[in-house]
């Protein structure tokens, strides 16, 4: 999430790779998604020297849950693989220190074999552009049948056809399987959140889930305006679960995990319930534009200092 220190920590992890020579993941299925109590099993969360670089578990048939191991890199960020009949949809590729493309790989064959499938077309696109969520993009620049979003609002926009950023909410369909893109600038410039007509899921990306809500003094406006966006659109939605990007919290109420820890013992679930929007939509509004930490049940509010936004249009070459 905080991306000061990836330098750093990617010459410590390169050389963590190094000496453990473990690069298998394992697929599990979640719990029974008809009951979804616990919604998953435990995730890696850096405590077991010999746990896996990605764990996955499987929401559903056609829904993939990956996690990046804290021991590759602090972040711990999630993956998640969605499938439709005419294409898979990957969000996010990782805060690097480790490959991830090999994990994909398996994960849409072992889709297309239960599904009786030879290939699927694969699109790459991202919660937002910190680099903890895209360091993975140069593994699959050349993957057959495969597109890689790029990582200025425009470029999003241009590719979910988004005339009118950030105010449009468009629908973006994997196959009979339709998402709602939703525009939420503000954590990041190029942020976006995806609703699942099919799960009912809201992918919240780092603007709303157990961890810190990190927003420059700068970006107040443009954050709770993204939050009254998807909270007016999600409203009559039944959204399921929110399911972010990180989790930075215990299990104890409003308490954070401290920042940059190398295991997370007692951490959080993924999964926060859909009133933790209209909650935070509410704390939002009470702060108006002065910002100030804020800890509530399954989220914190982190103002961050003023900081310059990334541009909505690439460079000109
Ligand atoms: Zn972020
Ligand atoms: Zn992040």
């Amino acid at each position: 999430m905080n991306t000061m220190m990836h330098s750093v920590l990617r010459s410590a992890t390169v050389t963590l790779i190094l000496m453990n020579p473990i690069l298998a993941t394992s697929v599990a299925d979640a719990t029974d998604p008809e009951t979804h109590s616990p919604l998953f099993k435990s995730w890696i969360n850096g405590v077991s020297a010999s746990e896996p670089q990605m764990q996955v578990q499987r929401y559903d048939n056609d829904t993939y849950v990956i996690r990046q191991s804290i021991r590759t890199n602090f972040e711990g960020p999630f993956l998640y693989v969605l499938f439709g009949n005419d294409r898979a949809l990957l969000i996010d590729t990782g805060a690097g220190g480790l490959n991830v493309r090999p994990t994909i790989d398996r994960v849409i064959d072992e889709w297309a074999a239960r599904h009786h499938r030879m290939f699927i077309p694969l699109i790459v696109a991202h919660s937002h552009s910190h680099g903890d969520h895209h360091q993975g993009d140069v593994e699959f620049q050349d993957r057959p049948h495969t597109i890689v979003v790029g990582l200025y609002p425009k470029e999003v926009a241009d590719f979910f056809k988004i005339s009118d950023w950030p105010n449009q909410i468009v629908s973006y369909d994997l196959g009979g399987r339709v998402l709602d893109i939703i525009p939420t600038p503000g954590h990041q410039s190029a942020h976006i959140m995806m609703f699942d007509h099919k799960t009912r899921l809201l992918f919240s990306g780092d603007s709303l889930g157990p961890y810190r809500l990190y927003i420059s003094m700068n970006e107040a406006k443009t954050y709770r305006d993204s939050i009254d966006r998807v909270a007016a659109f999600t409203r009559d939605k039944q959204v399921s679960w929110i399911f972010g990007a990180h989790i930075e919290m215990t299990t104890k109420p409003g308490e954070l995990i401290p920042d940059e820890a190398s295991s997370h013992p007692d951490e959080h679930v993924l999964e926060i319930s859909y009133s933790n929007l209209p909650e935070l939509q509410t704390a939002l509004h009470a702060m108006g534009d002065n910002l100030v930490q804020d800890a509530h049940h399954d989220f914190v509010i982190f103002p961050e200092p003023a900081r310059e936004q990334q541009p909505f249009a690439p460079p000109a070459k």
